[in-house]
């Protein structure tokens, strides 16, 4: 059967799909994560939602393995192992389309040439991708390759939300507000009909909170705002990212403390977050069930950041009549849903304690003014269906 190859090629990990050419449920038939690239590369994959005890499609992984290799390897594994399933197509994830990108586009040397060209916009994650690029242009030259941008989705916000306030020379040079989390963002969107039914045009704030997160302020589906801007960086407390902040402080670092360009970076990117505010870890459920008092802090400041994320946006929709939660995070912590949610009682939300632990669908009580939702979300279905309109 023909099926489209969807990939998302991360900084240390490798995520492949296999979806059907007719739209189904929204679920893989194949799928599976490389993580720990660079390090201790791992497998884990699916098949037909079941995990695979034998570790198709590497055997093996090397230590050394890389993105390039790995990509190699899927191909050849695909052919001889699960030749039921003949990729006709590759959809993948590209963190960043510059101005360039409005929508999927297909990968031809010409845009090969435009995507490298927003390496400097992505520095961590747009070679990563490319790499995947290339790898399945050398190695299976026949498929048709389609780019899927996590920022299109933004493309919709007002030139003003779009803008710092730096001299316009740098603006009209591409140093704006872009957002991230698109394809998660646009997923969201079109499943809002399913939960909200007519409401799904309203004033929808929809938090995708993972290791990376973000909010996104959306009315009749589209994006109006984000808490994302010109990097990965801006915006809430990630796993390891500090969003918020102010700008000084960079230059604190470089020009009193010393430190090199490079020792910023990996501070901002790998250092902060729950991970520099805890001193203990970057992830949420080794937080909540550690009883140091950092780690509470840790949980306290990120819930505090989205608490206040959620005032700005609201404030931009003029009103808030629904919110979503999604992501790692979001779909599976209920406490973090509760300590967000409670002080927001005077915007009129207020929680069915239950359903939030239950975590499934709509979680606000009959009562409350503003709706709140916990929906999956599903990257990988947005890159599938988004390939499938080039078929
Ligand atoms: P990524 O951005 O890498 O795709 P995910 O969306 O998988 O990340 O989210 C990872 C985060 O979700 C981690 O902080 C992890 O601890 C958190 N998470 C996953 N399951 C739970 C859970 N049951 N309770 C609390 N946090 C969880």
């Amino acid at each position: 059967m023909d099926v489209i190859l969807v990939v998302n090629s991360g900084s240390s990990s490798l995520k492949f799909a296999l979806y059907p050419l007719t739209e189904g449920n929204g679920k893989p038939l194949l799928s599976g994560v490389v993580s720990g690239i660079g390090v201790n590369p791992k497998l884990s994959a699916k098949l037909a939602g079941k995990s695979l005890t034998v570790k198709p499609p590497f055997d093996n992984i090397a230590k050394e393995a890389t993105h390039d290799s790995l990509i190699k390897a899927l191909l050849e594994k695909l052919e001889s192992k699960y030749d039921q399933y003949q990729p006709v197509a590759v959809g993948h994830r590209m963190v960043h389309g510059g101005n360039l990108f409005t929508k999927p586009s297909k990968i031809t040397p010409e845009s090969l040439q435009q995507l490298k060209s927003l390496i400097p916009l992505a520095p961590l994650h747009q070679p990563h991708s490319i790499v995947a690029i290339e790898a399945i242009a050398k190695n299976a030259p026949e498929l048709l390759q389609i780019a899927c941008f996590d920022t299109s989705f933004h493309r919709t916000q007002s030139k003003i939300e779009q803008m710092f306030a730096i001299p316009r020379a740098l603006t009209e040079e591409g140093i704006i507000r872009y957002g991230f989390h698109g394809l998660s963002y646009e997923y969201i969107a079109s499943v809002l009909p399913e939960y909200l039914g007519d409401q799904a045009d309203s004033r929808v704030l929809v938090a995708h909170l993972g290791n990376g997160t973000s909010m996104c302020a959306m009315t009749d589906r589209k994006s109006v705002s984000s808490t994302m801007g010109f990097s990965t960086l801006e915006g809430l407390v990630m796993g390891t990212r500090c969003g918020l902040l102010d700008a000084g402080v960079i230059l604190h670092l470089i020009q009193e403390k010393g430190m090199s360009i490079d020792e910023v970076q990996k501070m901002l990117y790998h250092e902060s977050g729950l991970l520099g505010v805890s001193g203990i870890s970057s992830d949420m459920r080794e937080l909540e069930e550690s009883d140091h008092p950092d780690a509470k802090q840790a949980i306290d400041l990120f819930c505090h950041r989205a608490k206040e994320e959620i005032g700005n946006l609201t404030s931009v929709m003029n009103g808030l009549d629904n919110i979503i939660f999604t992501a790692g995070i979001g779909e599976n912590s209920a406490m973090v849903r509760e300590k967000i949610c409670e002080p927001l009682a005077w915007l009129g939300v207020k929680l069915d304690l239950q359903a939030n632990q239950n975590g499934e669908g709509k979680i606000s009580a009959e009562d409350s003014r503003v709706g709140v939702y916990v929906i999956p979300t599903n990257e990988e279905a947005t890159i599938a269906k988004s390939t499938r309109g080039f078929l």
